[in-house]
């Protein structure tokens, strides 16, 4: 397997408007990777300065954050150039590895802007390395800086941060300190592009429980009143659709809770999130999580709140 550690920086313009309102929030003006081998030892080293095409002038922050020399950029290949390039230094099907959830969206925003062929039809399944090292931490919820996590692992510090290559770098030194369980457990998918259809949604298995991410609705209310999204079943069962104990509400209109019980497993708690894409599509992102009473109860006295809320309005 290739692993594809990779990191970008990109420059954003300042005339005030909101990034939602551009083509392009961001351009990519550096691409830094590292290629592993299967024992997440470094085998090779990727480093391409990107000549900006759109916001020509680097916001002064960015400029002086990666210490860019006068004229530095202006020697980078064009994206189209650079990217091609990049792909083909990574080789058949990586496995692509990021700090954070940020690049591998920027990445494919940035193709598509230049009309590239997409990276993947659907969802990638990718390896967020600070989420793992969140994992691993026993704090999932909280997101550390990767200077932080190369500190907290004692890793050594040779060469200086916040150039892409560098950042990459750090990252695969601390994916190398993640245990393969962890890695295997809790893989990222990046949905820049939605599943197409029902039969291509993502399914993710964990001891815990299950994951969904569904295909995108135009209707955001659709996706609400769909049975195959809203049922809730056990999957230990093989699929089984169980009692409701705690029927569907939301304290913020954006994550939806409900629980259900199954007489041979016990109480399954569901979370539904709604987000939007790119393309204005609405999906979910909803668990299952096998829970124990307490969790149940707590579930239902947050339902009682959350109705008590809505009433008082
Ligand atoms: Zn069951």
């Amino acid at each position: 397997m290739n692993y594809i550690v990779f990191d970008l920086e990109w420059n954003q313009p300042q005339d005030g408007k909101h990034s939602a309102e551009r083509e392009l929030a961001f351009e990519i003006i550096e691409i830094g990777a590292v290629k592993l081998n299967d024992d997440l030892k470094l085998v090779s080293k990727y480093q391409q300065l990107i000549r900006p095409q759109v916001y020509k002038e680097i916001n002064w922050r960015i400029r002086k954050m990666l210490a860019l020399k006068p004229g530095e950029l202006s020697g980078g290949k064009s994206f189209l150039h650079a990217a091609k390039d990049f792909f083909k230094w990574c080789g058949e099907d990586p496995v692509w590895c990021t700090w954070g959830t940020q690049d591998l969206t920027e990445l494919q925003r940035n193709m598509a802007y230049y009309g590239m062929e997409p990276l993947s039809a659907g969802p990638i399944r990718y390896m967020n390395v600070q989420k793992m090292y969140g994992v691993l931490c026993g704090n999932d919820t909280q997101s550390k800086a990767l200077e932080t996590a190369v500190d907290e692992l004692q890793l050594r510090k040779d060469v200086p941060f916040h150039r892409a290559y560098s950042d990459a770098y750090y990252t695969a030194k601390v994916l190398a300190k993640i245990p393969e369980e962890i890695r295997n457990e809790h893989a990222a998918y990046d949905v820049f592009h939605l599943p197409e259809n029902r039969k291509q949604e993502i399914h993710i298995e964990s001891p815990e429980g299950e994951g969904l991410i569904t295909w995108g609705y135009a209707d955001r209310e659709k996706l609400l009143k769909d049975p195959h999204v809203m049922t809730i079943q056990c999957g230990k069962c093989g699929g089984v659709t169980v009692k409701t104990a705690v029927r569907w509400f939301t304290p913020n209109n954006r994550i939806f809770y409900a629980a259900g019980i199954c007489k041979e497993h016990g109480c399954i708690a569901a979370k539904l999130r709604v987000r939007k894409n790119e393309q204005g599509l609405f999906y979910g992102e909803r668990k299952y999580n096998y829970v124990d009473e307490a969790a149940l109860e707590d579930l239902k006295q947050q339902r009682r709140e959350a109705s008590k809320k809505q009433k008082s309005k």
